[in-house]
């Protein structure tokens, strides 16, 4: 069995460039040269010194001692939320613009919901002097109001979207629509991994420094680089995708990718699409994709903007259709708690979005010796409203 993408740009079943002709030039470009660009050997090491220099790579990988004695295991964080701009979107953002500079393209465009691709994506134009919109659903722009504040005070330019439910399915939307009339000089920094082949490897490959640097890191604490269990949020699939990309071969190491239940899986409020999903066409690829009978899609909920999304990336969908990964999901209420407890029992307060991943420890009937590695993708600052309702 292979996790990795085929030739054609799919895994297993999922995947493909499912696009309209006028989009077609663009991701051609992106296809074929995609991958010469980001092995070639200058691109690496500049992609890597600003990792290091920029970014704040490599993340720790921390050992939460009062966690793992509540849960009775050797619980690992993986701090992604210590990266520049607070969560693991700076490392595809530096690659995507590197690559964007390669292409010869001179304005960046992107989508965001909780805001915090849109500040990494403003962050890096501002870094390379490139001009920079960002497309965001009017309902998001309201309630993730400091980060619209942030990417404004780097020189984004942020367009509220009103079409559908104004989040991040419609902010998706109006980015590909704007690309479509702009192909030539324009980039769009997709934020997860999702949209038309080649984004969802690309992006993988630009987050694979996550579950590589844990491979070393467990390997100095540990004695060898397999935990026993990795645990990340999925909302498209980045920083899963990261956080499993070096073990999906190592088939004894459990993956477990946790979706937002919103209010309960089966209340109609919710944005767990591997739970919920059918096959469908989103956003240029073909996936599990929450949606009526009839293949209109649904509008999903979550507490978390960051996981409100009725698709999610085509590795994770053939993840679960092989059984490679577990998926699992949370309510908005667990994670809140699970947030909560973390704060107060090793002083990180985590986004939202990765709160859904520690809502599941008391699920996975864990023993003493089991090592497990949790993504803790990014920090909670943007989230104090929320959690404000618990305290
Ligand atoms: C954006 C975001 C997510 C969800 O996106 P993925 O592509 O699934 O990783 C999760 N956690 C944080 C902190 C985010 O900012």
């Amino acid at each position: 069995m292979t996790y990795k993408i085929s030739e054609g740009g799919f895994y297993g079943e999922y995947g493909g460039a499912y696009i309209p002709e006028m989009l077609w030039r663009n991701i051609e470009e992106l296809r074929t040269r995609y991958m010469d660009i980001i092995q070639d050997e200058s691109f690496q090491r500049r992609f890597y010194s600003l990792l290091k220099d920029f970014a704040g790579r490599p993340t720790p990988l921390y050992f939460a001692s009062r966690l793992s004695a509540q849960y009775g295991a050797r619980i690992y964080l993986k701090r992604e939320d210590l990266c520049h701009t607070g969560a693991h979107k700076i490392n595809n953002t530096i690659g995507q613009i590197l690559l964007a500079q390669k292409l010869g393209k001179t304005r960046i465009i992107a989508e965001t919901g909780a805001g915090q691709h849109g500040v990494a994506t403003a962050t890096v134009c501002a870094l390379m002097g490139m001009p920079c919109t960002v497309y965001m659903g009017k309902t998001d722009v309201e309630r993730q109001q400091p980060n619209v504040a942030r990417m404004k005070l780097l020189g984004a330019e942020v367009i509220p979207v009103t079409s559908g439910n104004a989040t991040l399915k419609d902010a998706t939307n109006e980015a590909l629509r704007h690309w479509i009339a702009h192909p030539l000089d324009t980039h769009y920094i997709i934020g997860s991994v999702v949209g038309p082949h080649p984004f969802p490897d690309m992006v993988a490959r630009f987050q694979s420094v996550i579950s590589a640097e844990i491979r070393q890191q467990l390997t100095e604490k540990e004695g060898n680089p397999y935990p026993d269990y990795v645990v990340a949020c999925v909302g498209g699939g980045s920083n899963a995708a990261g956080a499993f990309y070096h073990f999906l071969d190592d088939e004894h190491v459990q993956l477990i990718g946790v979706e937002a239940a919103g209010k309960g899986l089966q209340s109609g409020h919710a944005a767990a699409t591997l739970a919920l999903g059918k096959p469908g066409v989103l956003h240029g690829c073909k996936t599990l994709v929450m949606q009526t009978a009839d293949g209109q899609i649904t509008e999903p909920y979550s507490v978390s903007a960051g996981l409100d999304y009725p698709g999610v990336g085509p590795l994770h969908a053939h993840l679960f259709a092989t059984g490679r990964a577990k998926f699992m999901s949370a309510t908005d209420e667990e994670a809140l708690r699970a947030g909560l407890e973390v704060s107060r029992t090793e002083g990180i307060i985590p986004a939202l979005e990765t709160a859904h991943a520690f809502a599941i420890l008391p699920k996975l009937n864990l023993s003493k010796d089991d090592v497990v590695v949790i993504n803790l993708s990014g920090r909670g600052d943007k989230d104090l409203q929320a959690y404000n309702q618990l305290i």
